[in-house]
């Protein structure tokens, strides 16, 4: 698939377009940094939401919308279409009609037409979704005799009004109900052993690399060692921002090692003595990291490298994401979200706010997605042999063709600073974040329709997809549990788009 087996001729080719792809990859980045500064890299900025003067939201919003698009030194168009090119170029010589069509091979979609059947089902929902809240939108603006038409930088300002008018949810009622060691002891280690039948021991004896991070041992059904997990759940100015889960020692039967995996987040550490009182989204990322250390914990495979969570792109999140549906399960929630004073469960009118949140601004969210996956996908389905391509003209052709051209819902990220995919690995890849989403939902469906939490359906997911690695066609993986190829309606239902 590297051009191992190309005559000495086409190597050469290759390592020149390789070559040439990698430094001007570099200087993307290079550049945008320096276009960017002040700036957080999607098209949206924060700051939107609460600037109340339109005129420096414009201002804002285009500074950010043009900031790689100056005529100016910093600006990558002309380095991102001669990637494009040259990507097409190192397609045509792999044997292969375009750079998806190589990239996609060996993922769960596997060719670039299955994302386009994709997104061609969701983009309805996606952008109606969109327009009804556009329409609540300019509802307000028009209530309080805005007088102008709706544009990119009123979107979070009014949107912010919205959902405080229609979803508000306060923080501050909900922390004291997720305290962090009753959602992992209580919530996500009683899921799972509700669900798989494993157990936890906490264990003192064993090194740590820092004075936070707590380890288990992990216990099979049959009370044998499964693995190790380790959890570093606190911020500290020295560590990396966001949350992630990898092995320290990855499951192989070929080398006789049983997994040791881990667990990273950034949560607010509290002063000594008080407890760690953590959002319903905090919560939710607990339980999307340790979906991932499961499937680092079930593996059971000969080599490594097709181990556990060491699948395709656009699986690896299906098992973290489908974890996240145990954090609202009735019967977990009934265990974990306990007043962390005076033992009370979560009221259920509390309960139903957290609920309704999650579908706020879902049309919106989706539909800068799917466009900036559309972009991504089009700019590497171009024929080997095209001409350079004009950014802006192609940007807007492509967001046209697929519906994506929503005035006031620019794509997540623009062509000209879009780093996933110039430099990043993300390349014929951003689709993954909406098609996983899909897979889980589906996937979560079907255990609705089955009875839901019991023990025989959470093994029957074990055994047909979290101990599986990367040993079997991901589809039939996934269509051998489900029964069905992946379906998009529980996804569009879970979003509120249905
Ligand atoms: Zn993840």
């Amino acid at each position: 698939m590297a051009g191992a087996k190309l005559s000495d001729a086409d190597k050469d080719k290759l390592k020149e377009l390789n070559k040439e792809e990698a430094t001007l990859g570099a200087k993307f980045t290079a550049q945008l940094q320096a276009a960017g500064k002040g700036l957080k890299n999607t098209t949206q900025q924060p700051e939107l939401q609460s600037m109340t003067d339109r005129a420096k939201r414009e201002e804002l919003f285009k500074k950010s919308w043009n900031r790689a698009e100056k005529g100016d030194a910093n600006d990558t168009r002309k380095i991102i279409s001669r990637i494009a090119q040259i990507r097409s170029a190192q397609a045509a010589l792999l044997g292969f009609k375009n750079y998806a069509a190589w990239k996609l091979q060996n993922q769960m979609a596997k060719t670039p037409e299955a994302v386009e059947d994709f997104f061609s089902k969701v983009i309805p929902a996606a952008t109606a979704k969109a327009k009804s809240e556009a329409a609540d939108i300019q509802a307000v603006i028009d209530q309080q005799k805005g007088g102008f038409k709706l544009e990119p930088w009123d979107w979070d300002f009014y949107a912010e009004q919205v959902r405080k008018a229609k979803f508000d949810l306060d923080e501050n009622e909900v922390k004291p109900y997720f305290e962090l060691n009753k959602v992992l002891i209580n919530g996500v280690f009683y899921a799972a052993t509700q669900l798989y039948g494993i157990t936890f021991k906490e264990r003192k004896d064993l090194p740590v690399y820092q004075e936070d991070v707590r380890v288990f041992d992990v216990m099979d059904k049959d009370g044998k060692q499964l693995g190790l997990f380790y959890c570093d759940y606190y911020k500290r100015d020295n560590k990396d921002g966001g949350a992630w889960m990898d092995n320290l020692v990855p499951q192989s039967k070929l080398f006789g090692t049983i997994p040791v995996i881990y667990n990273v987040c950034n949560f607010a550490k509290p002063e000594a003595g008080k407890p760690a009182l953590i959002s319903f989204d905090d919560v939710t990322t607990m339980f999307h990291e340790f979906g991932h250390g499961l499937h680092g914990l079930f593996a059971n495979q000969q080599y490594p490298s097709l181990s556990g969570a060491n699948v395709a792109r656009d699986y690896v999140e299906f098992p973290s994401q489908f974890n996240e549906h145990w954090a609202s399960d009735p019967k977990i929630l009934k265990n974990y979200a306990l007043h962390y004073q005076t033992g009370a469960q979560m009221p259920q009118a509390l309960l139903d706010k957290i609920k309704k949140a999650s579908s706020f601004n879902q049309g919106y969210i989706f539909t800068e997605a799917l466009a900036a996956a559309d972009l991504d996908m089009q700019w590497h389905t171009i024929s080997p042999g095209s001409p350079l391509e004009d950014v802006d003209k192609f940007e807007a052709e492509a967001l046209k063709k697929t519906n994506l051209n929503l005035s006031y819902v620019p794509p997540r990220y623009r062509s000209s600073y879009f780093l996933h995919i110039w430099s990043n690995g993300y390349a014929a890849g951003y689709y993954a974040y909406s098609w996983t989403s899909m897979l889980e939902n589906d996937a979560f469906s079907w255990f609705q329709e089955n009875g839901g939490l019991t023990r025989a359906n959470g093994q029957r997911f074990r055994d047909m997809i979290l101990s599986k690695g990367n040993t079997e066609d991901l589809g039939k993986m996934f269509f051998n549990f489900r029964g069905h190829n992946p379906d998009i309606k529980p996804m569009l239902k879970k979003r509120g788009l249905l």
